[in-house]
């Protein structure tokens, strides 16, 4: 049997959840969505992506016609439905039904649909050895073009650089903001820790800011790391001690080679390996979210 999929107001099978080929969110990835995770029961920092999806869709102009409340119960019920505690969530709002052409205003009414599934998780081994990362050529795209701070259906900036690190046969990609800065990987944000202080860059550097990302900069300030959110260039990441990326399906993973040079000792290090435990133990533990 598939699963139970939310759809325009409806809980439907997965066979009858079926989208128009119409559909803008199709056509030209116009939409926004969210990738959410459920531990334990909680649907973690679930208020956080929804603030994310709805200030992504007021930014492209989208009215969703679920409330941000009605909307946590969809996601809550489409957990609860499917018999899931522990989920990877994919929250879709698209444009909606539309011609051919790319005008938005004639698609009458946004599509949204959510979809509860287990997640596949990187293999453990990549946790305790760490990710090799390289810039590629491919640069984030800039603010008044493609803001990064929207999490758009239109993934095409991703996808070139992760093109380019298969290529380049390195498991992720580091992208670059037209000025030459470190912005993020294909879909995570990056950190790097220099004589004990953690670093990540800040927002307008253009990269989405991830909960996961702002849930360790709690974490640590816990810790008393301190943090600075500031502009850095590939020789920082070159030079730093230690490199970790963070997002909602890889949690915190380290980061030990950077365009052929070991990064600190080419060890995960003690601050990320703390940081690490701390996250997971945060998410699996903490309660913070909305109950299933
Ligand atoms: N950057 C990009 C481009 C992403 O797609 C993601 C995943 N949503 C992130 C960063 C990490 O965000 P989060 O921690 O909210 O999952």
């Amino acid at each position: 049997m598939g699963l139970i999929i939310y759809l325009d107001g409806q809980y439907v099978e997965e066979e009858q959840a079926k989208v128009s080929v119409f559909d803008h969110g199709l056509l030209y990835g116009d939409g926004v969505f969210e990738g959410i995770r459920a531990y334990n029961g909680v649907v973690f920092k679930l208020k956080e992506h929804l603030k994310r999806l709805y200030q992504g869709a007021h930014t492209m102009g989208l009215k969703i016609n679920e409330t941000p409340e009605e909307m946590a119960q969809v996601v809550t019920e489409t957990c609860r439905r499917n018999d899931l505690t522990d989920a990877y969530i994919r929250l879709v709002v698209t444009r909606g039904k539309g011609d051919l052409g790319l005008d938005p205003r004639k698609c009458a009414k946004t599509t949204t649909f959510c979809i509860s599934a287990t997640i596949k998780l990187y293999p453990e081994e990549l946790y305790q050895t760490g990710l090799e990362l390289i810039t590629v050529a491919t640069r984030r795209n800039i603010a008044e073009a493609c803001n990064p701070r929207v999490k758009s259906l239109n993934y095409l900036n991703n996808i070139y650089a992760k093109m380019e690190a298969n290529l380049a046969g390195v498991p992720e990609a580091v992208l670059l903001n037209n000025e030459g800065y470190v912005a993020e990987a294909t879909g995570d944000n990056i950190f790097f820790v220099r004589d004990g202080v953690l670093y990540t860059p800040p927002i307008s550097a253009g990269l989405l800011e991830g909960v996961t990302r702002n849930c360790v900069i709690d974490l640590a300030k816990k810790r008393g790391i301190e943090v600075r959110e500031v502009l850095f260039t590939r020789m920082d990441l070159y030079t730093a001690d230690e490199c970790f990326l963070t997002g909602t399906a890889a949690e915190a993973i380290p980061a030990v080679k950077y365009d052929g040079r070991m990064i600190g000792t080419g060890q995960p290090g003690e601050i990320t390996k703390m940081l690490i435990q701390d996250y997971r133990d945060y998410v699996r533990n903490a309660g913070d979210g909305e109950k299933i």
